[in-house]
């Protein structure tokens, strides 16, 4: 069902439909750069936050390469109580 659009408003109603649709698109480019982004973290707090998408990856990890704690052992055995680098857990305080 069309609403229906008082005459003079009807170019401002393009305009707002125009600036939605943009908006939209927008969106869709930033989420498919995020998907691609080589996520580059710096310590923000006690997070690692990308500086090139600005995505939250979680806790800042000393001692891993890309700075993100990782619960999987070499055996594929996820264990959230402790980091295999920085030995710290997922839940923290
Ligand atoms: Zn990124
Ligand atoms: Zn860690």
């Amino acid at each position: 069902m069309q609403e229906q659009v008082p005459e003079h408003f009807l170019e401002f109603k393009k305009k707002i439909d125009k600036a939605k649709a943009d908006f939209v698109a927008a969106d869709e480019r930033l989420c498919t750069l995020r998907n691609i982004c080589p996520h580059t973290y710096i310590k923000k707090y006690n997070s690692a936050v990308c500086v090139l998408c600005g995505k939250n990856g979680g806790w800042w990890c000393p001692g891993s390469n890309n700075h993100l704690c990782w619960y999987i052992n070499d055996g594929g055995k996820v264990n959230m109580d402790s980091c295999i680098y920085c030995g710290d857990p997922e839940e923290r305080k």
